[in-house]
């Protein structure tokens, strides 16, 4: 017998798969890992296929040394050929997404625990000290090895098992991942529009369901009632989250549904916790898994429902190799499964919408929201009147109004500030020069608690200027507002009040951003500042008043999806008001009040939203009408980067010319980051209809594959979510 065997071999580019010869003692199946002999060292290696010949001389051909483990699904297979097809990923590469890392460094290590318990009856010894140990022993039973060394002298303990009287006893132990939030338990009576769309989902096969449900319209509870049932049938399910680390709330509300069954995987979980959360799937003991994208290769088998929580998020792309979009994998995994897929979201991704108008996806609309109160109010505050009438400050005075109104009532405001690709930079107020970052072309970031200047791509200081380098003007103003000035505002504004913040500054480890919602969720009255981390999956009962500072920050952005992010974050942040007795109120504060996403987003209307939105995509030739592609070309060297893409662009303007009218755009050009970390960035943009797309990106691929030059990396990315 023979077995195709892929190994990984970090510095070929090239995808590498070799037969190997199985010896007769060794009886091996697809998806195991096995060791090879490769050169003059041994490696690791998946076995992908096993058959009966070779098509190499088979004289020549090695054997496989030993199997280590059967790492891979069945369905973890057949994801991997499917990205190889759909999104050219190396097998190898793809082998990685379905492994914890330290499976594929081959560093497994399992945790364990010692306990000490007696080994005889006979408890006669002369030593005070030891005989103490024995009694604790005869009355506790077995004891944790450390404990006992904690409270008795550590060599007494040493000769009691020496000599036969004490034994231990090694256990292994699970690295449970620890939930730092923890919520109470609720007795929910499904509505019947969730018990609709629950019957829906149950009822069906293979299937995607867009499932488009208000903010507060009991999704979550839709899903854990499919999920129960897909159990009680005795199969298994995946849910992903965006970034589950942000979403504290819908682990603890899970853990409460379903104890032991979930697993959870995630990337801010130790080696150790994710090996052991990724081992209790692969064995059966666990049948959830949740967690972020990456989830969707959980090692589970016979799925019964895949949910994507939120949809739209951007963070479904993964886009550093391998790039993939989850959705594609996940509608794969469910077909492979029969089983639904199931998309959520109160706004969902026009891309989405416009698959249920096309017939590829059915639609469930959940129009209420479970405590049977109104979607707050959300009034828009044009900030130019505002000025008009001679109020500069970054609150509006209807704004202030409703927050000492909030106050007065004992209850809670969120203070939402848009800050996407956006930061709190110095100005100067006569030139208009910005400092940038010498190896990284971008805006440095002020922060105040240093004083200093910090760039956000490669974490490199600078200090703050008092002069401007380019006129000398020491005019120099503090740009933007950040969390950290509008927290200072408000303290001037609201005295004693508790004002809570968060931000990427302020949570940069989890435990600082669990303790800062749950520190909020039981003060009242109180304000909580921050960004684009505070818009969604929270769900506090005490939040009356939100407020939009400057809502425009994401409409500026030079993308085509720009419109619709800004009313999706708006969307999601009003969602935060009114979720349980107390109505909410949205303070909305813009520059721009006519424009449409603005109307729609007021009055919730997605519908109105995605018509005018579909239509400009239309004419303006973006997805969903065209393929988006973006090759990105990165070094050290300039000059080899711009070589580079000259020949890359080259040869696409060749393709262009044999498939003339089904290229949109094709262009070359420096990134709107010239340089990240020291290396140089160009890009080709393309946009192509989707008619022949099919037949010309394949084509693409192999243009940026097989031109490679030392040191310059090339990458193609469909449909990329982040043009920097
Ligand atoms: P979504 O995910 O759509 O934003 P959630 O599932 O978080 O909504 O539900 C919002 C709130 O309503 C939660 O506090 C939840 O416990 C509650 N809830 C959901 N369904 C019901 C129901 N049928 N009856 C009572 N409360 C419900
Ligand atoms: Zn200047
Ligand atoms: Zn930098």
């Amino acid at each position: 017998m023979f077995a195709s065997i892929v190994i990984d071999v970090s510095t070929s580019k090239l995808e590498r798969q070799f037969d190997y010869i199985v010896p007769e003692d060794l009886s091996l199946v697809r998806g195991d890992r096995v060791l090879v002999p490769f050169g003059n060292k041994q490696v690791i290696g998946f076995v992908i296929e096993i058959k009966e010949t070779s098509g190499y001389d088979e004289g020549k051909l090695k054997c496989v040394i030993k199997k280590l483990d059967h790492a891979l699904t069945e369905d973890n297979l057949g994801l991997c050929f499917f990205m190889q097809r759909t999104f050219f990923t190396r097998l190898i590469d793809a082998i990685k997404l379905c492994l914890p890392p330290i499976v594929t460094s081959g560093k497994v290590k399992d945790s364990f625990v010692d306990y000490v318990l007696l080994n005889t009856d006979n408890l006669q010894v002369k030593n005070a000290k030891q005989l103490e140990i024995l009694l604790y022993l005869k009355e506790y039973g077995k004891v944790k090895k450390s404990d006992l060394t904690s409270k008795f002298s550590e060599s007494s303990l040493k000769t009691l098992i020496k000599n036969g009287l004490l034994k231990l006893d090694r256990q292994k132990v699970n690295r449970a991942p620890k939930n730092l939030f923890t919520e109470k338990k609720k007795n929910i009576i499904l509505n019947e529009e969730q018990q609709l769309a629950v019957d829906r989902i149950l009822r069906s096969k293979f299937n995607v369901f867009l499932l488009h449900g208000v903010t507060g319209s009991g999704k979550t509870e839709v899903y854990i009632n499919v999920i129960k049932n897909v159990l009680s049938q005795g199969k298994t399910a995946i849910m992903l989250v965006p970034e589950i680390s942000l979403t504290p709330q819908m682990f603890a509300r899970f853990k409460n549904a379903f104890g032991e069954t979930v697993a959870i995987l995630h990337s801010g979980l130790t080696q150790g916790e994710r090996y052991d959360e990724w081992l209790r799937l692969k064995r059966g003991e666990a049948k959830i898994a949740l967690g972020a994208r990456s989830c969707v290769f959980a090692p589970v088998s016979n799925v019964g429902v895949i949910i994507i929580d939120e949809e739209h998020d951007g963070s479904y792309y993964s886009e550093s190799n391998p790039r993939f979009h989850t959705h594609e994998i996940a509608r794969y995994l469910a077909y492979l499964n029969s089983c639904p897929l199931i998309l959520g979201s109160a706004t969902p991704s026009i891309e989405s919408f416009y698959k249920v108008k096309t017939g590829e996806y059915s639609l469930i609309t959940l129009n209420n929201r479970a405590n049977k109160k109104e979607l707050p109010n959300i009034e828009i505050v044009d900030m130019l009147m505002e000025a008009r009438k001679g109020n500069i400050n970054m609150f509006s005075y209807r704004f202030l109004n409703e927050l000492e109104e909030c106050i007065k009532q004992n209850s809670q405001a969120m203070i939402f500030i848009n800050r996407r690709g956006y930061s709190s930079f110095l100005m100067c107020r006569e030139c208009g020069y910005v400092p940038k970052c010498e190896d990284c072309d971008v805006s440095l970031v002020y922060h105040k608690e240093d004083n200093m200047l910090k760039c956000h791509y490669c974490a490199k200081r600078y200090k703050v200027l008092n002069k401007c380098p380019k006129c000398g003007s020491t005019s120099i103003r503090y740009g933007a507002v950040g969390t950290q000035r509008v927290v200072e505002e408000l303290q001037k504004i609201l005295g004693n009040v508790p004002i809570f913040r968060l931000d990427n500054d302020t949570s940069t480890n989890k435990q600082n951003f669990v303790k800062t919602l749950e520190e909020f969720n039981k003060t009242t009255p109180a304000v909580l500042v921050g960004t684009q981390m505070i818009a969604k999956g929270h769900d506090f009962n005490n939040v009356t008043l939100v407020g939009i500072i400057d809502a425009d920050i994401s409409l500026h952005f030079s993308d085509y999806r720009a419109t619709e992010r800004t009313f999706n974050l708006i969307t999601q942040v009003s969602g935060r008001a009114g979720r349980s007795e107390k109505e909410g109120k949205v303070i909305l504060q813009t520059y721009y009040p006519r424009h449409y996403v603005y109307r729609c987003a007021s009055t919730y209307d997605y519908p109105a939203f995605y018509k005018r939105e579909i239509a400009m995509r239309e004419v303006s030739h973006f997805p969903p009408f065209v393929e988006m592609l973006r090759v990105l070309v990165v070094g050290k060297l300039e000059k080899k980067v711009t070589e580079q893409t000259e020949s890359i662009f080259f040869r696409l303007k060749e393709l262009r010319e044999q498939f003339s009218s089904d290229f949109v755009y094709l262009q070359a050009m420096k990134c709107p980051k010239k340089r990240l970390q020291g290396n140089f960035r160009y890009q080709i943009m393309m946009r192509i209809y989707k008619k022949n797309s099919g037949e010309i990106i394949p084509k693409i691929y192999d243009i940026c594959k097989n031109i490679t030059v030392n040191n310059v990396s090339v990458f193609v990315e469909l449909d990329p979510q982040n043009l920097s």
